[in-house]
This record gives C-alpha cells, structure tokens and sequence, in this order.
C-alpha cells in the first residue's frame, strides 16, 4: 500500500459537461443551483479543452451523466487529438446516445461505473430501482468492446457491510480498477450526513483490509486516506497539485469541498480561464489548523474528536490525498 503524493507534474481536470441526471442517488454531490442548470455546447466544451491543456493533463468527463449529452464523443476525440495523457467517462452505467459505438479504446481510456453495492437489494436503495442492472450490463458492453473498466464505490453507513462483497463481484465483470470514495458531505447527502459518514473507527476497521484484498486479486484499488495520525503530515492538496474542478455555468474549482458554496477560484469567461474576486476558495489553502483540513472542519466537523485539552485526536487529510494499493 502506499500514500500517494499529489502528483506535481501533472493536471487533472475534472469536467462536468452537464448536470442533467436520469438516476437521484442519495448521495448526489451535484447541486445545480451552485454548478448550472445548463449542457454545455461541444464547441464550448472543445474550447475549454484547448485552454486547459498543458503537457500531461488527463480528463475526466462528468455530470450529472454525461452519457446523456449527444456529442460527447466528438469532445473525446478532441482531447485524445490535443495530446490528453488520458480520457475517462464516468457513468452511471446507462450509457446514452450509444457512446461505445462512437468511441473506441484508443480514445476512452477508463470508463468508470458508479455501481453502491453488490447486488440490486443493496445497490438500488441508494441508486435508484434497475440501476443495478443497467449498470451490470454497461460493463459488460464495455468489456465486450474491449475497454478497460473502473468501478466506484461510494461507501456510507448503507453500505459498508457489502464491500466485503464486492471482490466476488468485480472478479466476475473483469474490472481492472477500484476506486472506494467517501460519502462526500455535500449536495443531497450534506443534509443527511449523521445517517451516511463513517467515523474513524468505522473507515479505518473496513477500508485498507478490504483494498488489500481486493488488490491481491490483481485489481488496482484507491481510496481517500480521509484521517491522519496525529504525527502524520498534512498538505493541502490545491497547494501542490493542479485539478480543477469544471462545473456547466464555468465555475472552476480547485477544492471539491468548496463546491457548494461561490468560493471559486477561476471562472470561464469568454473561453477563457480568469481568476476571480477575492474572497475565494484559494484563501483558504494557506490556513494551518491542527484539525488538517480547514473546509473539512467548516462544512463536516463531526468527524473530528477532542480530547480533554480541546486538542484534535486526529487531522483530517485532504480529500485529494489518495492510498493506491496494486
Ligand atoms: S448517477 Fe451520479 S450524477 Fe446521477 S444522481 Fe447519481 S451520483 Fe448524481
Ligand atoms: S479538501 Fe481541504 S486540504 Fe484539500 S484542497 Fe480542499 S481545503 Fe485544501
């Protein structure tokens, strides 16, 4: 297992096309009214692309679903043809608009399913009824058309039973990575949170033992380091790597936990990537606080506990900060 430093030399973008969804997960981070109700053009989306790329960049398409926008495709193509290190669609399975016959494995290089449990009993409670199935059979159209395949699984209270589950399951589907990710507090699930996060007992008793694993399986397995000890060191993540965070209504985010919030960085503005107004979320970076992650402790303190001097037993690490088992 190893923590994985926050790559320096390269950029991730992270571009939600749209925020349009067929499914209304429980735990849906979008929040429209902050990110835009709006589907962005493929000639906008291109030019964004152009703006965004530097030498090593990869891109991950979101939503919402972006299956559901029509030319998709032709922006993979587009950033395969500027030179993007790697291209990834993350979907909900459904795959819309017939997007694997209009790509091929040279231009995808993941798809990535979010898929919440090991069977529909489990997985649609959180994901919508017969998500589990469409789900199961994306994959298995993908692998049928030979591209290599990720599974998300996001894990909360509803669900962490199950993971031991999963292993069976993503040897069955062939799935060459697996990513765990924390319930994120924000959109939907910030109002429901008490019902949905793990404490540090919880995350830290289930999570590594099952990446080890699931890895051992020969399945590269990431998930969000989520507590330090108190001895470890903390980075906060804007500082020392670049990702961004695209959103319809061309806010640009380097912090996901800003994302609820107008604490944007950059913003697009006739195609071009501006810096905003203070104040913005890049104020927030430079602030050292012995909890770790300063928006962690503004928007989901309760996963942080004191001792009896008021000192934090734990930091919390930044979200960005990933453990990679292989
Ligand atoms: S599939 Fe993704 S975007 Fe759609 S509702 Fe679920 S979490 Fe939100
Ligand atoms: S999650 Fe916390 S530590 Fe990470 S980028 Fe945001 S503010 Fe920085």
């Amino acid at each position: 297992m190893k923590t994985v430093a926050f790559e320096k030399k390269a950029r991730n973008v992270f571009f939600h096309i749209l925020t349009q969804c067929n499914l209304s997960c429980r735990h849906c981070y979008i929040n429209p009214e902050q990110h835009g109700y709006n589907m962005l053009s493929v000639e906008i989306i291109n030019k964004w692309l152009d703006e965004l790329y530097t030498e090593n960049t990869n891109v991950i398409f979101l939503g919402g679903e972006p299956t559901l926008h029509p030319h998709l495709s032709l922006s993979v193509k587009h950033a395969k043809s500027l030179g993007y290190t790697s291209v990834t669609i993350d979907t909900n399975g459904y795959l819309f608009h017939d997007i694997l016959d209009k790509v091929n494995p040279n231009d995808v290089n993941f798809f990535s399913f979010s898929l919440d449990g090991s069977t529909p009993e489990i997985n649609d409670p959180i994901r919508g009824h017969g998500s589990y199935e469409n789900c199961i059979k994306g994959v298995k159209k993908a692998k049928n058309k030979k591209f290599c395949t990720s599974m998300i699984y996001t894990v909360s209270r509803l669900n962490l039973n199950d993971l031991k589950n999963m292993p069976q399951l993503l040897m069955d589907l062939n799935i060459d990575r697996f990513f765990i990710q924390v319930i994120g507090i924000r959109g939907k699930s910030a109002k429901d949170s008490k019902k949905l996060q793990l404490n540090k007992q919880e995350w830290t008793s289930v999570i590594p033992e099952i990446a080890r694993k699931i890895a051992k399986l020969g399945i590269t397995v990431t998930y969000p380091k989520v507590f330090l000890e108190a001895n470890e060191q903390f980075e906060c993540g804007a500082k020392v790597s670049e990702n961004f965070f695209i959103f319809p209504n061309g806010r640009v985010y380097q912090c996901p936990l800003c994302e609820d919030f107008p604490l944007h960085s950059l913003n697009f503005v006739n195609n071009k990537l501006i810096p905003t107004k203070k104040i913005n979320e890049s104020q927030l970076f430079d602030l050292g606080i012995q909890e770790g992650c300063v928006m962690n402790k503004l928007i989901q303190p309760d996963n942080i506990i004191y001792n009896d001097q008021g000192n934090p037993e734990y930091k919390i690490a930044c979200c960005l900060l990933k453990e990679t088992v292989s």
